[in-house]
């Protein structure tokens, strides 16, 4: 249905102790975690920054309410992802009310710094990687980490110097 979910994107990745909080919260709509990557992207876990973490958490409950009360509708989360500075949420399953529910989640990530979770807009140039929404303080830790070298490199050394686990390397989505 999807093709593969390859993990080359490159990107934030959260931390594995607020991924684990994530899964163990919401065992249902994560269990792709244990899937192949031919079946859920979610076997990379959430490709995307600690900040969006609350925004996550609050999107999985409200999605894990109602299923239980929709025992007609059934689905789990198969990729969660930055993609050029938005978040991307996607499902297997959907109706109406769980697509609203998804992008009201993804308009709150669009001005919502993907480091810290403060109000942030996105920032197309100053961050040599993919576009990123960020908040006034980081975009300025971004400017002072300065711009001698070029390419991923720079945002893979930046982000790692403030604690954000980020892949480098060649971006090859899957495609969709
Ligand atoms: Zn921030």
């Amino acid at each position: 249905m999807f093709g593969t979910f390859d993990k080359s994107h490159v990107g934030l990745h959260m931390n594995s102790v607020l991924s684990e909080n994530l899964y163990t919260s919401f065992p249902r709509i994560y269990r792709g975690r244990r899937k192949s990557k031919y079946e859920s992207g979610m076997c990379w876990g959430f490709e995307c920054g600690d900040g969006w973490y609350q925004l996550l958490y609050d999107l999985s409950q409200e999605l894990e309410s109602y299923l239980a009360v929709h025992p007609d509708l059934d689905f789990d989360v198969v990729q969660v992802k930055a993609k050029a500075g938005s978040l991307r949420f996607r499902l297997n399953g959907r109706d109406a009310a769980v697509l609203e529910m998804v992008a009201r989640a993804e308009r709150r990530a669009d001005t919502m710094c993907e480091l810290c979770g403060k109000p942030g807009r996105l920032y197309g140039h100053i961050v040599p990687g993919p576009p990123i929404v960020l908040c006034d303080e980081d975009a300025a830790t971004f400017r002072l980490a300065g711009s001698a070298q070029a390419g991923e490199d720079v945002a893979c050394l930046q982000m790692q110097a403030i604690g954000h686990p980020y892949v480098q390397g060649v971006s090859n989505e899957s495609k969709h």
